[in-house]
């Protein structure tokens, strides 16, 4: 047969897809799905005649069965799915950033049917949206009132707007920052129509900078944490309080974006950070900070501050824009009952790896070493290294751990191996090898990152 021949005598699509060969994924893909992948197939088929390949034209369903089939588990791959963490990077933004606590999984399945997130069951009137939440958070911080939006950004967008949207908003040079993910302090004034008032300096901002800037154009006055970054050596900028304390019109709040969102004092931990409680007290008429970073919480932004300006931000038409669902409020229902009482602080899974021993953390090293030597030729070490808060906070922090270190294989192929298992598991590129730094690993899923290390070693990553 000619090349014209056998390309004339390729099977068509709808043919292809009749065949027995893909039976059992006829039931469980989507039609147009599998069209598309049968005609990738075919397409890769005549791609390879027209380059002079030779094609096996008997095989061709199965080896268009295969293609789909690949197709199908790559696809499968991308759904949302369980991830071991052992990277020892706490706050994992690329895995969600903060584990949750059990109670507040719990809560999150009770909402996500049918709940009362407006609705006031005694009185069978409509509530407050998650009316419950917003005074426990307030109680925990020692603020007035509080709002919940998307995310910390969010919030920042939506005060910037609502209070002070058309005017000018004062802030130190050295904190118009970028947090990541292409979020830059800039551009989000200009998104939400206030004008930057820049003052002082890089390193060096003091009060009487911010004195002078006031006129009858300011909307606010904004101070921004330096959560991602450290400024060291000669530089200075006014405390909150001092920032609140500072002559002016009742019209011009002082907002504090803090961020990292830390409840309270975490020097036991090795961490230190302001807290919400103290920007409340030292009079920052807003604070805003995120759900899912140091609270150990859902993503969402806590706006927390005075009743009016609250109020006024609730009012607002963006706020409708910001809302966050019924299952975010109801894990962070739970996550703030954990707060308010300190010797529930340890169902919190960001303060157990923050309070675990290294000792501990190497002793589980140790067992996980010996359950699996002798898989493949690798060779496996117990070795001491830091573990990272991450999230975009605390960026001088460690914590001295433990990990197990791989080397003698082909690194890469065993990470992608982990990373493609069920669970998948997450590791850390070492410059001569693979880190798996387990204080990030609960203990209920050592037994899992055992069966997975297995595997991976043994399906050969050999040298
Ligand atoms: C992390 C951070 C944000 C953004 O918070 P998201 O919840 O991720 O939107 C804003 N401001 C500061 C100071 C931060 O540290």
């Amino acid at each position: 047969m000619n090349k014209t021949d056998q390309l004339r005598n390729l099977p068509a699509v709808d043919e292809v897809l009749r065949s027995d060969a893909l039976s059992d994924l006829r039931e469980c893909c989507p039609h147009h799905r599998l069209v598309g992948w049968v005609r990738d197939a075919l397409e890769r088929v005549r791609q390879t005649m027209r380059d002079g390949g030779e094609v096996d034209l008997s095989a061709l369903p199965d080896s268009i069965a295969a293609h789909v089939r690949q197709a199908a588990t790559v696809e499968q791959q991308q759904s949302l799915q369980t991830v071991i963490n052992a990277t020892g990077v706490l706050l994992h933004t690329n895995l969600g950033r903060a584990p949750l606590a059990q109670a507040a999984i719990d809560r999150m399945l009770r909402a996500a049917a049918y709940s009362n997130v407006e609705l006031d069951l005694r009185s069978g009137q409509r509530s407050g949206r998650g009316a419950r939440v917003l005074k426990l958070l307030a109680e925990l911080t020692g603020a007035e009132s509080a709002l919940v939006v998307n995310n910390c950004a969010g919030a920042t967008m939506l005060v910037l707007q609502a209070i002070a949207g058309g005017r000018e908003v004062i802030i130190s040079r050295g904190q118009l920052v970028e947090i990541g993910g292409g979020f830059r302090l800039p551009e989000v004034f200009t998104a939400a129509g206030a004008v930057l008032r820049e003052v002082g300096t890089t390193n060096r901002t003091y009060l009487r900078d911010y004195e002078q800037a006031l006129n009858d154009q300011t909307g606010a006055i904004i101070r921004v944490h330096h959560s991602n970054f450290q400024q060291s050596g000669f530089v200075e900028e006014p405390t909150i309080k001092e920032l609140a304390g500072i002559r002016r019109p009742s019209t011009i709040p002082v907002v504090d974006d803090l961020g990292s969102g830390c409840i309270r004092d975490l020097s036991a931990y090795g961490v230190s950070e302001p807290t919400v409680t103290e920007s409340v007290g030292a009079g920052a008429e807003l604070t805003l900070f995120s759900g899912d970073k140091l609270f150990g919480g859902p993503q969402c932004g806590i706006i927390v501050g005075r009743q009016s300006w609250i109020r006024q931000l609730r009012e607002s038409p963006m706020m409708r824009a910001l809302r966050v669902d019924k299952v975010t409020l109801a894990g962070l229902e739970a996550t703030t009952e954990i707060h308010l009482s300190e010797g529930r602080l340890d169902e919190l899974p960001l303060f157990k790896m923050l309070g675990r021993k290294s000792e501990s953390v190497r002793d589980t090293c140790v067992s996980v070493r010996q359950q699996i030597a002798g898989v493949s030729s690798a060779r496996i070490e117990v070795v001491p290294c830091e573990s990272r808060i991450g999230g975009g906070t605390l960026p001088g922090a460690t914590l001295s751990s433990y990990a197990l270190k791989i080397t003698g294989c082909k690194t890469s192929e065993l990470s992608r191996s982990l990373r493609l298992g069920t669970p998948a598991v997450q590791s850390r590129a070492a410059d001569d090898g693979l880190l798996l730094d387990l204080r990030t690993v609960a203990p209920s899923e050592v037994d899992l990152l055992v069966s997975q290390l297995r595997r991976a070693l043994a399906q050969g990553s050999g040298v």
